[in-house]
This record gives structure tokens, C-alpha cells and sequence, in this order.
């Protein structure tokens, strides 16, 4: 998808601040963070979001979120995070790359707005 932002930063081509990387996975800084910790966890094929996701995106779906799990270890704010898939315009989804936001650092209200 070369027209796709997120797989333009996965690719490279964009520059961003790389979190984390494996084989399936990458994660770096959101531009506009809402929160100290503010890391988007992008699976490296593209997805368009969770509404498009079938079974054979399970696997990448869950290793979105340990991926977030260790990093919100080592960031050391397991005292309160979040991760959050938007999913569809209303509720703010911008980018059509499936993308965990993990949100943590502060106190976080709930419900979400
Ligand atoms: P969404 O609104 O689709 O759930 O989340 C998209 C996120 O991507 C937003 O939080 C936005 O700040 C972030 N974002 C948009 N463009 C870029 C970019 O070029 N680089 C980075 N690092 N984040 C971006
Ligand atoms: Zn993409």
C-alpha cells in the first residue's frame, strides 16, 4: 500500500521515532501524543483497521497488545494504561492502518470521550 502513511514509516520512508521492532511489529511515537507515553503498535502488513480484520489477523491482533503490555513495563507505567484500536471515522480513526494506541503516564478518565 504506497500510499499508506503507516506503511510508509514502517518502510522507512517516513521518518519516525522507532519503540520497538520485530519480524510482525512496529511501534514508534505518535506526532500529536495525548500522554507522556503516547506509542502507536502497528502491525507491518497493512490492515486497514479492525473492521476489515479477519481470523488470520488473531495472531497479530494480540501481538499488538503484549507488545504494548512491554513496553508500558519498561516505560514503568503499569499503575495505569491503555490500549485502544479507533475504529471508524466517529470514533476518531484517521489513519486506515490497523494501530493500537498505548496511552498511560497520567491519570486517564473513563469513560473516553
Ligand atoms: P487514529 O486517529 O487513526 O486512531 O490515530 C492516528 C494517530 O496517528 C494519531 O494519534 C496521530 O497523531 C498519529 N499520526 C498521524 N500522522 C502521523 C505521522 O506522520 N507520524 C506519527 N508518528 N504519528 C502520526
Ligand atoms: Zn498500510
Amino acid at each position: 500500500m504506497p500510499d499508506c502513511l503507516f506503511c510508509r514509516i514502517i518502510a522507512g520512508k517516513v521518518p519516525s521515532k522507532k519503540v520497538y521492532e520485530d519480524e510482525y511489529v512496529y511501534a514508534f511515537e505518535d506526532i500529536r501524543p495525548t500522554a507522556p507515553t503516547h506509542v502507536l503498535v502497528v502491525p507491518k502488513r497493512h490492515v486497514p483497521g479492525l473492521n476489515e480484520a479477519t481470523a488470520q489477523d488473531a495472531e497479530i491482533i494480540g501481538r499488538c497488545n503484549l507488545v504494548a503490555a512491554k513496553i508500558g513495563r519498561e516505560r514503568n507505567i503499569v499503575d495505569g494504561y491503555r490500549t485502544v484500536f479507533n475504529v471508524g471515522p466517529r470514533s476518531g480513526q484517521s489513519v486506515f492502518h490497523l494501530h493500537l494506541h498505548l496511552v498511560g503516564g497520567r491519570d486517564l478518565a473513563w469513560p473516553p470521550g
